[in-house]
């Protein structure tokens, strides 16, 4: 492991569900971490639950009470982190290194209250800082907090064991941050999709920013966010190989000796996570759409995109659809239906069989003609696009669910990423 061969460095590595599947992963990965302690860094592990627990402890959820409520929620699903955690400790032990587990709370990760969603506002890792002086690996359960007001344990958002990682490096001062996961690295599409899919040796923050926020799940939104704020370097590399990866850093001269130089494009991301809203026959008047907007935003749900048309002359009315997350599509009705005469409308249309696909590439600043290669592209395999919006070097549609497949694998061949070899996917369920 060329990485782990400097000696004297202090790391955070983090090793995802799929890393840690069953008892035999856990102690391959634990072999893993030693080499690395072995080498003379710092260890100190973020660990994901093990295999899909998280989404089963959900489903379990859900049997047992429909709409639970979400400081009980968080307390069932940071069992899953708590598990790994000792568990892997266990393992380090039997190989004769020294470990402890640590919960979120216990290693300092202290967040906002809200549940299901918390935000990091401070890391105090006194405990790590310790157990590391007394030369152990700690391992730290990811996901998770404890709240500054309420004292109550929080997660922090689906996939957010990343941003603990990351968290927790730039608290700890390390030198780099090494995200462990079921494929080589970040890739120029999802390897699941796009058998030619390309790994992307060098990232940019800002490029990887674009990526995760369009649904390029390898690595959370905001371990990137984090990671750019605090100039942390992430490493992104996979636990069942020891290929080199991706790095993803800030640095101006990135692109120096970059396989991906000339590319207009550096990737294309999918998201199936979100739901449409149609809310149609809004009377055009000043204030309509800031009242559909503050209704959302009073349920404190997210909206993606926006798209209102110009109103029909016969009837003055317009129509507004916007996309947020499927799993606040339901409270979304429900307020906007409540407030339906305050605001107006003749209609509201809810359809979660919807995906969104995007381009991302800082070449597009210098590059005119993106939009209608893209368009083009989609036109040819008879994908039809929904909704449109862009950033200074993002392009994002949304297309029929059934069509997400068929327009990511366009996408990547129309600006010429597609590779001659085929990407491993070496593990997990794509859950
Ligand atoms: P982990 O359990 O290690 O956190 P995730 O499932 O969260 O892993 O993220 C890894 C997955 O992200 C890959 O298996 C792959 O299917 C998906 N993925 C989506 N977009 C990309 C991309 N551009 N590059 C690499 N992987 C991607
Ligand atoms: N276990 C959590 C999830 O599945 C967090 C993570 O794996 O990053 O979302
Ligand atoms: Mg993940």
């Amino acid at each position: 492991m060329a990485e782990n061969e400097r000696t004297g460095k202090r790391i955070v590595q983090k090793y995802g569900g799929s890393s840690v599947a069953d008892a035999d992963s856990i102690k391959r990965v634990a072999r893993r971490i030693l080499a690395a302690k072995q080498a003379g860094n710092d260890v100190v592990v973020v660990i994901s639950a093990m295999g899909d627990t998280t989404d089963d402890l959900m489903d379990l959820a859900q049997q047992v009470s429909p709409d639970p409520k979400p400081r009980e929620l968080d307390m069932l699903l940071t069992t899953g982190e708590r598990q790994s955690a000792a568990l892997l400790a266990m393992a380090l032990n039997d190989l004769g290194a020294r470990a402890l587990s640590y919960t979120g709370s216990q290693a300092g990760v202290i967040t906002t209250a809200q549940h299901g969603n918390a935000r990091i506002i401070n890391i105090t890792p006194g405990r790590i800082e310790k157990a590391l002086s007394l030369g152990y690996i700690a391992i730290v359960a990811g996901f998770q907090g404890v709240s500054e007001a309420t004292k109550d344990v929080t997660t922090l958002g689906r996939g957010a064991s990343d941003t603990t990682a990351v968290a927790l490096a730039a608290a700890l001062g390390a030198e780099v941050c090494e995200i462990y996961t079921d494929v080589d690295g970040v890739f120029t599409a999802d390897p699941r999709i796009v058998k030619g899919a390309r790994r992307i040796p060098e990232i940019s923050y800002e490029e990887m920013l674009e990526l995760a926020a369009c649904g390029a799940k390898v690595l959370h939104l905001r371990c990137v966010e984090y990671a750019r704020r605090e100039g942390v370097a992430v490493h992104v590399r996979s636990s069942f190989s020891d290929n080199p990866g991706t790095i993803v850093t800030g640095h101006a001269d990135l692109k120096k000796g970059n396989a991906m130089e000339e590319a207009v494009i550096s990737g294309v991301a999918h998201d199936r996570t979100e739901a449409k809203i149609t809310v149609a026959g809004v009377p055009d008047q000043v204030g309509k759409a800031a009242a559909i907007f503050r209704i959302i935003a009073a349920s404190d749900i997210n909206v993606d995109m926006i798209v209102q048309n110009v109103s029909e002359v016969a009837t003055g009315a317009t129509d507004i659809t916007f996309t947020i997350p499927k799993t606040d599509g339901k409270r979304a009705v429900d307020a906007l239906n409540a407030a339906r005469d305050e605001i107006g409308f003749a209609e509201l249309r809810y359809d979660d069989q919807i995906g969104k696909v995007a381009v991302v590439g800082v070449g597009m600043r210098t590059h005119p003609g993106v939009t209608a290669r893209f368009f083009e592209a989609l036109a040819r395999v008879g994908v039809n696009i929904s909704m449109i919006s862009t950033s200074e070097i993002r392009i994002s549609v949304v297309v029929d669910a059934a069509d997400v497949d068929a327009a990511v694998q366009a996408a990547h061949t129309e600006f010429g990423l597609d590779g001659a070899e085929e990407a491993v996917v070496y593990a997990g369920t794509g859950r």
